[in-house]
Parts: C-alpha cells; structure tokens; sequence
C-alpha cells in the first residue's frame, strides 16, 4: 500500500485499541471498586494504597488567623500565605509565589530539595508585607501540600512511598518528608512549625468543602493524577486506631497507580512505560494525566513516519526525542479550529522542525490528538465513577435532595478544553440524566493550598 495508506492504517489501528465504550467504561470503574475495598482492607493489599489521611474533619470556616502553605508536587512548586477571617469575613487576604523546580532538584538528593524549598519559603516570609502580621509571640504554621504517596502515620508526619511524575530521589524514599522539610528549614534558620501534611487531592476537598459543603471528593487531573474522597471511618478495616468522632476519614486513594486488564492500552503505552522512570508503575496516570497525553502523539507520530514515511523519506529527528511534544502543544493543536489548521502547521514546525505538511495530514494530526484525549478524558470519568458508586451517590432515591460537589482541580483539566468537556460529558452519559443533576463538578483553582492552610489552622497548636 502507498504512504499514506499504510500511515492512516498505523492510526486506525490504535484508534480501535483505544476504544473506551460506555461498557468498558463501568467495567473499568467496578474493578476499580474493587481495588479500593483491598486497599482498605489492608496495607498493601492493593495497587490502590487507599491512604488514611489523618484528616477526619474538613473545614467549617470558622477557621481563623494566618497560615502558610507550601505546595510541592509537580514542576512549579507554590508558596503560600493566608489571613483567615473567621464565619463572617472568609478568607480576607492571600499572597502566592510559584517557582519551578530545576530538573536536578527533581533527581538529586533529598537535601538539595528540601534546601531549595527551605530557601524559597524564608525568602517568602522575608518579604512579608505589613498586612500580613502574625500574633507577636506566635509561631508561623504552615500546611505542607507534598503530591507524592507517603504513609502518614500522623497528620503531619509521614514516609515517602515512592517518588511519581519525572522526580527521583533515592535517598527520599522511606523517609518522613515532614522531618525532612523541618530539618531544612533548621539548616536555613526559619522558625516555622509543620502542622499539616497533606497530599493535594487532600488539600483541593478541603479547600472545596469550605467553599462549598457538599463537596465530599476531589480529583487532580494536572501532570499526574489522583483522587480522594470522604469514606466512613467503619468501612475502612486496615484502620485500627480509635474511630474518629465524625466517623469519617478522608482517604487518598492513589488513582494514578490503578491498572486493571480492562485499560484499553496500546504498545505505544507499553513501550512509554518500559522507558520511563517508574516502568510498571502508574499505569493509570500514564493514560489520563498531562505529563504523558502529548508523549503519547509523538510516539504514534513517530511510528507513522518510521514506517509508513508520513513525514517523507526521513524520520524528523525532533520526533525521536521524548517528550518533547508537551501536552499544551498538543491540546493547542486539538482546538485549532482554522480552516488551514495553521496552528498545527506551525506547532510542527517550531516544536518537531517539521514544515511542508499537507492539510490531510494536519487533519490525521488534529485527529491523533482527539483520540489520546478522548480515551484519557473518558477513563478519569470512569474513575469518578467509582468513586460515587464506593460512595452511593451514583443513584438518587425518591424524593431524597442530596447534592454531590467534586472538587477537581490541575492544569489538565483547566486548560485543556476538549478533555474537560468529554470528561463531564462521559459523566453525565455515565450517570444518566436524573443522578447528572445532583452531582456538580467545582473547578477549584489551586484549592489545595488554601486547602492545606485550612488544615493547618484545625491542627494550629495554638487552638
Ligand atoms: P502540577 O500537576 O504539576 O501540580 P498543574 O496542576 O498546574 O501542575 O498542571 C500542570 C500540567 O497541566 C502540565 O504538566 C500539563 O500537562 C497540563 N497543562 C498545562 N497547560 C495545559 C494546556 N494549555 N493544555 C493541556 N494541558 C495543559
Ligand atoms: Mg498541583
């Protein structure tokens, strides 16, 4: 067959594998349902952690007095301050900074991090304005948003499972990041007490709660993913400690490590994970979070052009380099809406170096990238399904007006138009009209480091 034939074969070919079928979309989500109860069962008896969080209240805003937070977890790393005004004033005043972290920090060594974290964060309280004053005499108390899986064996101490979403650091794993963060911030001279761990999805359902009170999950669909939800303290049997007065702990449940035969994966995602820095791990994230969905083109693209020449005689040797097509071209791409598709055209060239394309095959482009998105976007609404079925909220009885609010969050799912919109649709499709009604997907913008001073003033030593 000619070229362009055999490439528009290549494409077909995984479109199909890609398929995600209203079917395959409950299948995914009751062997999710699964998971989840084995990872409550017991330590370990899941590649779903299901981790206790140690958060057994949410936010009621009564919560009151300033508060830092510190988000560490994906590329850009956010320091935060917060004045809380009680019941009546809210949140009267907030300051961030965002930094991004230097890849070597990312691999390097457990100091060099939490020096660079430490660093960042005494240059924030540095330069604190006047309208931000701590009570003389008073500590600063700060929320430690860490997006990574840790056991916590407290609500502000815990041990680094592993590291996820391109960070390695060896000599991290198994230690408590609390003590980590503490011990940096010593070295540094910044007297500052660690009062709250919490992981982001964690931090994004409290900070929703607190905006809206029926907000009982939260989900981050940004470079990786995960979810938590409010479970009942009862049904979580691995919990051996006192049942906590409310009778509920919120659970992080780890999505990203999901995997389950009935993921329509492809070799092009077996070959992405053999070659990245956690191979076996993450299955799930790999399929429906921004660190990959673009890693995912290029690697389709790439078979086109090796072996059915889409590109001409030669392979552009942009092409061949991981990650280089970043899930933001690739969602610029997707929504380009000209008739010429000159968006794509000049993404291909300033990215890929690749010029003279036609439009039939910026079109099978356009077309690639809604296939990658489609099946990411249609299998984190699986999840969500899950999540309301563990919860059972997914039907609605007679005359009951319960309300269901999902705080989601991540660059993902705020940028990426085409995906945000499948996603809600699937969930609607998913639940049915009647149960699509009581359910409300809240975008929280960075909730989870509101989400994680909020948390810090209930744990506030000074209560
Ligand atoms: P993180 O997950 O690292 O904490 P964010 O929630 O801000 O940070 O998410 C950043 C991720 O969101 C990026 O890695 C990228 O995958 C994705 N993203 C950002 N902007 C866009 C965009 N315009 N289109 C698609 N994806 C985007
Ligand atoms: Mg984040």
């Amino acid at each position: 067959p000619g070229r362009w034939v055999k490439a528009m074969q290549i494409l077909k070919e995984f479109e199909e594998k890609c398929g995600t079928p209203i079917l395959k979309l409950r299948q995914v989500a009751d062997a999710m349902i699964v998971e989840m109860h084995a990872g409550l069962a017991s330590e370990g008896g899941s590649k779903l952690k299901m981790l206790i969080s140690y958060v057994d209240n949410l936010p009621t805003g009564d919560e009151e007095g300033l508060f830092y937070a510190l988000d560490l977890g994906g590329t850009n790393f956010r320091v935060l301050r917060v004045q809380l005004g009680g019941r009546t004033r809210g949140i009267v005043n907030q300051q961030f900074e965002e930094v991004s972290i230097p890849p070597s920090r990312m691999t390097g060594t457990s100091d060099a991090l939490f020096d660079y974290v430490a660093a960042t964060l005494a240059k924030f309280v540095a330069q604190e304005g006047s309208v931000f004053k701590p009570s003389p005499g008073r500590q600063r108390e700060l929320g430690f948003t860490f997006s990574f899986p840790v056991v916590q064996s407290s609500i502000a101490s815990g041990t680094l499972l592993k590291w996820t979403k391109g960070f390695s650091i060896d000599d991290a794993v198994g230690q408590d990041v609390v003590a980590e963060l503490a011990k940096a911030m010593e070295r540094r001279g910044l007297d500052m007490r660690i009062a709250a761990l919490v992981n982001d999805t964690v931090g994004t359902l409290a900070g929703g709660r607190y905006n809206n009170n029926n907000v009982v999950a939260s989900v981050i669909l940004g470079t990786g993913s995960n979810a938590a939800y409010v479970e009942c303290a009862h049904a979580i049997p691995k919990w051996h400690g006192l049942l906590p007065k409310s009778g509920q702990m919120v659970i992080n449940m780890e999505w990203g490590n999901f995997r389950s035969s009935h993921l329509p994966l492809t070799e092009y995602d077996h070959a992405l994970d053999a070659e990245s820095l956690n191979p076996g791990e993450q299955i799930y994230e790999k399929v429906i979070s921004g660190m990959y969905l673009g890693e995912i083109v290029r690697r389709v693209l790439c078979r086109m052009a090796e072996e059915a020449a889409f590109f001409g005689d030669t392979v552009p040797p942009k092409l061949k380099e991981p990650f280089v097509l970043g899930t933001p071209v690739m969602s610029s791409m997707h929504r380009d809406t000209s008739p010429d598709l000159k968006v794509v055209a000049s993404n291909l060239k300033d990215i890929l170096e690749i010029s003279n394309t036609s439009l039939n095959m910026r079109k099978a482009i356009v077309e690639l990238c809604n296939i990658v998105a489609t099946r990411g976007a249609r299998l984190s609404a699986a999840g969500v399904l899950a999540i309301l079925k563990k919860m059972g909220r997914d039907t609605v009885k007679e005359g009951e007006k319960q309300k269901t609010a999902i705080a989601m969050d991540g660059g993902l799912y705020e940028h990426y138009t085409e995906y945000r919109k499948c996603f809600e649709g699937t969930l609607n499709e998913l639940l049915g009209e009647e149960v699509s009604k009581t359910i409300m997907i809240e975008h929280s913008n960075d909730g989870s480091g509101i989400g994680a001073a909020l948390l810090a003033a209930s744990q506030s030593q000074y209560l």
